[in-house]
């Protein structure tokens, strides 16, 4: 076990450690809370890592001993999780809701694309083609994914807007692990490009959400009584993603990191 890396804020104080047991590596994040009386340890699907809370004042000594003495449990709860699908060729995932096979077609010209229905045979997987060099699959896949959930986040945020009659606000795509879009104060709207994955009308829910926070940067009742009232989905949308929000984590390479998500969150 080593501390490899040490980065200090204003606000919090952040180190991960790297545990080592069984022959495997795990990440741990050191998390210094004001609140917190002991250290507690806890596993994350989306990330795939642990989280040690600790107290401001704990040494990072400790923190690493504490970390290291359950090493076999978190190896466990690691474990347990489901299977990481890379967007390789084979792999099955979802797309708006529905599962399908990525194929790759070397020989092929274009980029990435759909099989016509009319291909898919009845009960079969629908098939994702993509073109050019086997290592270059994962990448295509997932700038395919990128392209194609901006173009439906974009459409469906242009939509809400105009309900409300504002204008259409900007929108960037990110890679959060912790909310699915946010609101900044300047009125811009984050997503997650993972909601491509999501059915149809759980992206639309967050598209309205993050639109309603324009008019409301809150969760309160008038925020979701207007939520509510230019999405009908809004109540199914939330209960699927309690349900199976976490999964979307599971597809594609997960990039380390990712910068802090700023003012109100989904
Ligand atoms: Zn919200």
């Amino acid at each position: 076990m080593r501390l490899f890396r040490q980065t200090e804020s204003v606000r919090t104080q952040r180190a991960e450690i790297e545990l080592r047991h069984d022959g495997e590596t795990y990440r741990v994040q050191l998390k210094r809370v004001d609140t917190a009386r002991r250290f507690v340890l806890r596993v994350r699907g989306a990330t795939r890592d642990a989280v040690l809370t600790m107290p401001r004042r704990a040494s990072l000594k400790d923190a690493a001993e504490f970390a290291e003495r359950n090493a076999a449990w978190v190896s466990v709860r690691l474990r347990r999780l489901p299977q990481q699908v890379s967007f390789v060729d084979g792999a099955v995932f979802p797309l708006q809701g529905a599962a399908i096979r990525i194929v790759h077609a070397p020989g092929e010209r274009g980029v990435v694309w759909r099989a016509y229905e009319r291909e898919t045979q009845a009960g079969a997987t629908p098939k994702l083609y993509v073109a050019g060099d086997l290592p270059h699959v994962e990448r295509r896949v997932g700038d395919w994914l990128k392209a194609q959930a901006r173009k439906e986040i974009g459409a469906a945020v242009a939509h809400y807007a105009a309900l409300l009659s504002r204008p259409t606000p900007s929108i960037s795509l990110r890679d959060t692990t912790t909310r699915w879009g946010s609101c900044s104060a300047a009125g811009s709207l984050n997503f997650s490009w993972r909601l491509i994955m999501a059915p149809p009308e759980v992206l639309r829910y967050l598209a309205a959400h993050e639109v309603c926070h324009l008019e409301h940067m809150n969760h309160s009742p008038r925020f979701w009584k207007l939520c509510r009232s230019i999405c009908a989905e809004t109540d199914v949308a939330e209960v699927w993603l309690k349900a199976h929000g976490a999964d979307l984590h599971r597809y594609g390479a997960k990039k380390a990191g990712g910068s802090p998500p700023t003012a109100i969150s989904f």
